[in-house]
């Protein structure tokens, strides 16, 4: 069991993620969770060069684990499990039997997946379920903060397991789900240096990672089957009042260039007739052509 100080600062450390995870819409920068928060004058930094990480303050039992944006390993996620690689290929390293003894004692962690450099999807607590020491794999399982069982309250409060069970399953699914569209909007947004493609708008706020073919016909999410749209690009586009056509131009739809109206429509709409699309420079991240084409009959067929 966690000794008290080290719990007390662990509770601390997850009270201001919470606060940072609100301000920063799940995602933080590096920077924020390197430099961590201070404590009595302290600096404490949540993760550290290694995958599993534990501040000096804390004793024993490790405080996060971090996935690298440009990991060589897959920590993958699955449809209902998030996994994640031991540390080395020995299983009694250090950090791997820390996180082994995690499992006994429930200790929660905190998560920060790696999405584009500098980026991390952060989501706590998550607990280590199971060591497969064969494969050299954790599977973890994420809660809700809310319900943060720590140690002292174990004793008086007779839990549900089942129920935990049960939500944690739940709550892991949903995680596991919110990754997948994190990571494609932050990829896709940062292949497009953060622009509407269309206007060139460039409010982080205000833009989304459209799907070329979308999600209901079967459009995978990666990077070239995205475009970062601001909001009114990226709704005009899913209602196939803009179209791309394979040479990557913009092209309006009839009814809506022979319309009369104000300065939204003239400047918003119909002046992107015939304009280039804005294209990631890298080329591998730039939008499938098939996909295009795919689409672009879509286009033509509302026309
Ligand atoms: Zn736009």
């Amino acid at each position: 069991m966690e000794d008290s100080r080290s719990q007390i600062i662990r509770q601390k450390i997850f009270e201001w993620l919470s606060i940072k995870v609100k301000q920063y819409d799940d995602v933080l920068p590096y920077k924020e969770l390197f430099e961590g928060f201070e404590l009595d004058g302290q600096r404490i930094p949540l993760l550290g060069p290694k995958g599993i990480f534990k501040p000096a303050v804390i004793k024993y039992f490790p405080l996060s684990i971090t996935t690298s944006p440009n990991s060589l390993y897959d920590d993958k996620i699955d449809e209902q499990y998030l996994h994640y690689r031991y540390r080395g290929k020995n299983p009694n390293h250090p950090d791997n039997v820390q996180l082994k003894e995690a499992i006994k004692h429930k200790v929660p962690l905190a998560y920060f997946h790696g999405i584009v450099k500098g980026k991390y999807l952060v989501h706590f607590p998550v607990y280590i379920e199971h060591a497969d020491d064969a494969n050299l794999v954790f599977r973890v399982s994420a809660d809700t903060y809310s319900n943060i069982i720590w140690q002292k309250m174990n004793v008086s409060h007779a839990h549900d397991i089942v129920v935990d069970e049960v939500r944690r399953e739940y709550v892991t699914r949903e995680v596991v789900t919110r990754m997948h569209q994190r990571s494609f909007r932050e990829k896709v947004l940062h292949a497009y240096r953060e622009h509407c493609a269309f206007c060139r708008l460039k409010h982080p706020e205000l833009l989304d990672a459209a799907h070329i073919i979308p999600d209901s016909s079967g459009g995978e999410p990666t990077v070239k089957n995205g475009i970062s749209l601001c909001k009114i690009h990226h709704a005009a586009f899913d209602k196939n009042i803009l179209g791309i056509n394979d040479s990557y131009i913009i092209e309006v739809r009839k009814d809506i260039l022979e319309e009369v109206d104000g300065p939204m429509l003239k400047y918003g709409l119909q002046n992107l007739h015939f304009k280039k699309m804005v294209l990631p420079t890298k080329t591998e991240y730039q939008p499938d052509r098939n996909f295009i084409r795919r689409r672009f009959e879509e286009f033509i067929k509302a026309s």
